[in-house]
């Protein structure tokens, strides 16, 4: 049972990689991000709460990230893996997250973390339309990621689960190095 985390700032590549790997592993996507803006499209409780944050580029209080996180890893679809995107994003998220794996009797294999210079950042979003794509959003997502996920890479690297991977290079060129340094117990 693979169980994987994608990290990585605004426009690492998260998303496109995330994607790429569920289907080459055959593991469901769990993006949080997309499902934030589904929840406030669709105006549900979450939604609400998340929706102020979400506009101004901030991160959703931990509280309500991790009580949704747990909902979302009890339903039956992910009972054979899954891949996180975008999750977690702080270091209690991450404690969390681990607390929550060892209640559910479940080890996380590999953090995958994207890195990529803060310029390309700033340039892939500018090339997308997303409503959180505004220059000044970005550049407080950009801070936020430096501020509170950067800190996160250490805690995965001390527990040896981290894997660092050039997001930069070419979409499939990420791909093959993630694929390449991939292993499972
Ligand atoms: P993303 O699509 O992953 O860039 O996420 C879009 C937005 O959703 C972020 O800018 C945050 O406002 C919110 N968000 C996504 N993941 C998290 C998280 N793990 N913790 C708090 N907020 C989040």
């Amino acid at each position: 049972m693979k169980k994987l985390i994608i990290l990585g700032g605004p426009g690492a590549g998260k998303g496109t990689q995330a994607q790429r790997l569920c289907h080459h592993q055959q593991i469901p996507l769990i993006s949080i991000g997309d499902l934030l803006r589904e929840a406030i499209a669709a105006q549900t409780t979450l939604g609400q709460v998340a929706h102020p944050y979400v506009e101004k580029g901030e991160l959703v209080p931990d509280q309500t990230m991790i009580q949704f996180v747990r909902q979302r890893l009890l339903e039956s679809d992910v009972n054979r893996g899954w891949l996180m995107e975008g999750y977690p994003r702080t270091a209690f998220q991450a404690e969390e997250l681990d607390f929550l794996l060892d209640d559910l009797g479940q080890k996380l294999d590999w953090a995958i973390y994207l890195q990529v210079s803060e310029e390309v950042s700033m340039n892939r979003c500018f090339q997308r339309s997303r409503a959180d794509d505004d220059p000044k959003i970005v550049q407080r997502r950009i801070e936020l990621f430096y501020e509170r996920t950067i800190p996160i890479l250490e805690y995965y690297e001390y527990r040896q689960r981290l894997l660092t991977i050039d997001g930069a290079k070419e979409v499939t060129q990420v791909q093959q190095q993630i694929l390449q340094q991939l292993t499972f117990e």
